[in-house]
């Protein structure tokens, strides 16, 4: 099962029914029915307000988001749940942090839910650096279903990878 990299460390028998999945042809008909929409979020500057409003409403002492944009380096093969920055830099005396999420280009096209989830997953970084359980709880506070829409779309990536 070497081609489900995206779900690694998922249990062997939920594996095994993705494997199921695969082989008979039914991971597409499964996203496109539980996922139907298509998102309407195409410019860097639509990106930034989306993900700001989410900030807003469940971050709000969280330092402001500097940045948020569409990045066409960021591939399948790369670290495809985006990737979110702090650059610190020394400003006079104070040291300054620019606050940054990534979103890999795939994502343009996708399901509002999934885009949804990548953006909940990076900001939910900018309080909790690592996979943990707070880090998880904050997730779904944002998003309810998170783990769900993880899930699912790991399926997408192993899907669009096929
Ligand atoms: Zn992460």
């Amino acid at each position: 099962m070497s081609h489900l990299k995206y779900l690694t460390g998922y249990p062997p028998h939920l594996l095994q029914q993705v494997q199921k999945l695969v082989e008979e042809d039914k991971l597409k008909p499964y996203l496109a029915q539980r996922y139907p929409a298509t998102h309407q979020i195409q410019s860097d500057r639509a990106l930034y307000d989306y993900a700001n409003n989410l900030k807003q409403t469940y971050l709000k002492n969280a330092p402001p988001i500097d940045k948020v944009y569409f990045d066409s380096t960021l591939g399948l093969t790369h670290h495809a749940l985006g990737l979110h920055t702090t650059a610190s830099r020394v400003q006079g005396s104070r040291l300054k942090t620019k606050k940054e999420i990534r979103i890999a280009s795939l994502f343009r096209q996708a399901a509002p839910e999934f885009l949804e989830m990548i953006v909940v997953h990076e900001l939910a970084h900018f309080k909790e650096k690592e996979h943990g359980k707070a880090f998880y709880k904050l997730c779904e506070h944002m998003l309810p279903g998170y783990h769900q829409i993880e899930f699912d779309l790991r399926l997408y990536l192993t899907l669009l990878d096929a």
